[in-house]
């Protein structure tokens, strides 16, 4: 079991980028914290969910926001069982728009993707592919919240046995056994 330190939180234990995005978005104490407050801590969050350095851009806390609630409307229709209005999310897949260079580089020439736009949304096209991803090809029935009351984090669940109830055995699977420690001490 490892403490998560103030730079691994919100932890990445969803399991899927688009559902860890909705992830920053935690409760702790009762109250919601937002994890995507500037865009060094959006470029933060971002190198680390997609394991490539991201440099802050304008808006890109903004964006992210707006993509992270776009996603959160679709699942949770989904999660309902109500139709799901793709509209918006396909509205911002149209703003991530790239085109190739080639560049002479020491090997001879290198390969770079050059933002046609706004450069945040450039920068959240990997989550978008995950967004969209996400509603096409998984099992809803596996997409599910932390049975935790006091938690609200995202997870698909890929066990075999596909029996999993929480964000993480260390966060909230102990919590939980804690507390029911308590209660059977009657403490
Ligand atoms: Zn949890």
């Amino acid at each position: 079991m490892t403490t998560p330190t103030p730079t691994d939180w919100p932890p990445l234990i969803a399991g899927q980028p688009a559902l860890d995005l909705l992830n920053t978005l935690t409760l702790e104490n009762g109250a919601l914290v937002e994890h995507l407050g500037d865009d060094a801590a959006a470029a933060a969050w971002l190198s680390r969910a997609t394991g490539a350095a991201q440099a802050p851009q304008p808006h890109l806390a903004e964006r992210a926001r707006e993509l992270r609630e776009a996603v959160r409307a679709a699942v949770e229709s989904l999660k309902r069982a109500q139709p799901v209005d793709l509209a918006p999310l396909n509205a911002l897949f149209a703003r991530m728009h790239s085109h190739l260079v080639l560049r002479p580089s020491d090997a001879g020439f290198a390969l770079h993707r050059e933002a046609v736009g706004d450069p945040a949304w450039l920068a959240l096209a990997p989550l978008g592919e995950a967004a969209a991803q996400l509603l096409a090809q998984t099992d809803f029935a596996l997409v599910r919240q932390c049975e935790h009351a006091e938690c609200v984090l995202w997870f698909h669940d890929t066990t075999k046995s596909h029996r999993r109830r929480w964000c993480s055995m260390a966060l909230c699977g102990n919590r939980y056994k804690v507390s029911e420690f308590r209660k059977r001490r009657g403490g």
